[in-house]
């Protein structure tokens, strides 16, 4: 499962950045063109941490929305899935903008 690869390496990055210090909570920026599902996401935390000195941690997480902009007519869109041409007549390329990062944005340490 892809979701529980990325748990342990967010997992692995928290407990790197926390020093032995206790984690009370943990904000995660998910794009929407990620294919991460958030529920198999925070699932796979929960299970994860289970048992570890992470298992009272609050995991937030924020979706972030897709956007890209078209290299033909240069407007911009927003994408609830990934899309690799614009809908216009040219059907010229999409460059993504924002919505394919994973990424922990913040952490609180106790
Ligand atoms: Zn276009």
């Amino acid at each position: 499962m892809h979701e529980l690869a990325l748990t342990r390496e967010i997992v692995s990055i928290v407990r790197d950045h926390a020093r032995g210090r206790g984690v009370a909570g943990v904000t995660l920026r998910v794009g929407r063109l990620s294919c991460v599902q958030v529920d198999a996401l925070r699932f796979a935390l929960l299970a994860c941490v289970d048992g570890t000195e992470l298992a009272d941690c609050v995991w937030t997480i924020e979706r972030v929305p897709g956007r890209a902009r078209c290299e033909g007519c240069a407007v911009e869109l927003d994408l609830d899935q990934l899309a690799v041409t614009c809908p216009c007549e040219r059907q010229a390329p999409l460059t993504i903008l924002s919505g394919e990062e994973l990424l922990v944005s913040s952490m609180e340490v106790r």
